[in-house]
């Protein structure tokens, strides 16, 4: 079973194989994580993003889907950008946040990534209540097969990382 592991810190500094990124479906960089992924990450993670988009995704990565490239200058060997769904009261989007960790640790299985790092996926811009987001979050991972040994939540700041602690109690 995967073990899981919290972290109150930055994702970008992470050392493990893979750090996932809450994209958006343009792959193109945004705020956020996505933000501090790039912006440490250097230009190389935005090629391949882009030949990502030109060869596979031309209408963007759908949500709750993830896809892998390079994780150009950061510690890690590659990235898994998600996108995470946005937190709405009219429509229940769990399924597609769930999606996201499922996905995202499918491909670092077929990536055999051993070790990989997720943010909080939705809980930022997306708007998703950080307790609710935890919970699914870990229920999710607990849930899912996988060859994964470690999953490391990276929070933020501490609200975030007292959710996590709780949903993991
Ligand atoms: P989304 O658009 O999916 O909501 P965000 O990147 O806006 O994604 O936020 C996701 C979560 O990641 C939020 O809880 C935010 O506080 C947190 N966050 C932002 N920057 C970082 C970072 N460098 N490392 C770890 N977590 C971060």
């Amino acid at each position: 079973m995967v073990r899981i592991v919290l972290v109150q810190g930055d994702i970008t500094e992470q050392q493990v194989d893979a750090v996932v990124n809450a994209a958006n479906s343009s792959l193109l960089g945004g705020g956020g994580v996505d933000g501090a992924i790039h912006r440490r990450g250097g230009p190389d993670i935005l090629a391949a993003c882009r030949a990502l988009r030109a060869s596979h995704y031309g209408k963007g990565l759908p949500t709750g889907r993830a896809v892998a490239t390079t994780a150009g200058r950061l510690p890690a060997e590659w990235v898994i950008h998600t996108v995470g769904p946005r937190f709405t009261q009219d429509e229940d989007r769990s399924e597609l946040l769930a999606s996201c960790y499922r996905e995202s640790l499918r491909v670092a299985d077929e990536l055999g990534a051993r070790t990989v790092a997720f943010p909080a996926i939705s809980t930022g811009i997306y708007g998703w209540p950080m307790a609710d987001g935890a919970r699914i979050a870990v229920e999710t991972v607990r849930a899912t097969q996988t060859a994964v040994e470690e999953v490391r939540f990276v929070l933020f700041d501490t609200p975030a990382y007292a959710s996590f602690e709780a949903a993991l109690a």
